[in-house]
């Protein structure tokens, strides 16, 4: 049987119009985008037409906006919150304001970055609790927001895990009436959600190119640039010496192409999955006793689901899975191979039983029903083979 990818959220494989466009900057047009001889022209005008159109996608058009190229959104969420906390240590503006408000469902690469700045240099950061329903309230989290100690506040708009859908645009807009810098960690969201309105509401939003079927190690970070940011790699003046290093010509028009698809694809696509979706939860549901979708009924994703299986500990589960030629995945990728209840789930308030025999299933181009109704039958064996094990 041919394999089954149900691991769309974890990563992508890069499109065939993607590749394409790559092509002509890994071979013939090879110049450095900086160099002013005939080799690095064809360079750099991808390079600029890759920025031009990357910001018109997130609504962040005219000169009111900087797109940073980077090597993914990792890099960009460490880049938004290190490069508003340095900038606010450098001009004296941190003084009162180290308080960091982000919801409590954020990636590693918000967390991670938040935590090291209150061990560090003693940043307060406040984590603003989500709901049952997966998704922090407005009112508390704006409750946080208190313009004279309030340094940055960032929400990730889908979870990876769940597929929860936060209240970006009310949080963000909070936040620019209050004028506190407000990040949004946009990764899953591109090609699955509509994102053109990203910059009316944020001021930093990161992205990953990786995710919506761009090449590994290509990202940005947009940047209103009334919100002040240092660079966390200093060199020589590319990206307006805010981040250093030749350019990765070849990713960037990756990055550029695949957006420009997503763009194009999402409102048929993002249709197209969640009705595939309703399709193979009916067949799960009604073929493998005790199974349930973790934030059935509540926004999300339309690719993703997260379901709990009586019984059968994640990990087994996968790997009885991909014994059957399915791949899915144990709560997010970066988390896979620990056997830790995930934080997103207990955060929901569910259970550490229910938490530890969850999986991700992310549904994404190459899904047809065809695969889902192999990997119902797949849910069923697997499921039948572990409880009988226990
Ligand atoms: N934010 C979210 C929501 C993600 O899902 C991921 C990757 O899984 C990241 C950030 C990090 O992105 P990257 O793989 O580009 O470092």
């Amino acid at each position: 049987m041919k394999p089954i990818y149900l691991d769309h959220n974890a990563t992508t494989a890069i499109g065939g119009a993607v590749r394409a466009a790559m092509e002509t900057y890994l071979g013939g047009q090879f110049g450095n985008p900086l160099t002013t001889h005939r080799f690095g022209e064809a360079p750099r005008a991808a390079v600029e037409a890759a920025r031009a159109d990357a910001l018109a996608t997130l609504g962040a058009e005219g000169g009111e906006w900087q797109a940073i190229f980077n090597s993914g959104a990792t890099e960009g969420l460490n880049h938004a919150i290190k490069g508003l906390a340095f900038a606010g240590l450098v001009d004296g503006r941190a003084g009162p304001r180290r308080r960091i408000v982000i919801g409590a469902t954020e990636h590693y690469a918000v967390r991670k970055p938040a935590a090291w700045l209150a061990q560090t240099f003693g940043f307060e950061v406040v984590e603003v609790p989500v709901a049952s329903d997966g998704r922090v309230p407005v009112d508390a989290f704006v409750a946080q927001l208190d313009p004279e100690t309030t340094l940055l506040a960032s929400l990730v708009w889908a979870n990876n895990e769940v597929g929860t859908l936060q209240p970006v645009e009310e949080v963000g807009s909070a936040c620019r009436s209050r004028g506190i810098p407000f990040v949004c960690d946009a990764v899953q969201a591109v090609g699955k959600l509509d994102v053109s309105g990203a910059a009316s509401f944020s001021d930093l939003v990161a992205v990953s190119a990786h995710k919506f079927h761009g090449p590994k190690g290509a990202g940005l970070l947009a940047r209103r640039r009334a919100v002040p940011v240092a660079p966390l790699v200093h060199g020589a003046p590319q990206e307006e010496d805010l981040r250093a290093g030749t350019h990765d010509v070849a990713g960037i028009v990756g990055l550029s192409a695949a957006l420009h698809a997503a763009r194009e694809e999402q409102p048929q696509e993002s249709r197209r999955l969640s009705g595939l979706r309703a399709e193979f939860w009916k067949h799960l549901r009604s073929t493998v006793q005790g199974c349930h979708w973790n934030g059935e009924g509540t926004p999300l994703l339309p690719n993703t689901l997260n379901v709990s299986f009586d019984g059968c500990p994640s990990h087994d589960l996968c790997a009885a899975m991909d014994s059957r030629g399915v791949a899915i995945s144990a709560g997010s990728a970066c988390e896979s191979g620990k056997a830790k209840p995930s934080r997103n789930l207990l955060a929901m308030g569910l259970s550490e039983g229910r938490a530890l025999t969850s999986v991700r299933i992310s549904l994404g181009h190459s899904t047809t029903a065809h695969d889902l109704s192999s990997a119902v039958e797949a849910f069923a064996a697997s499921a039948k083979e572990i409880r009988r094990s226990l």
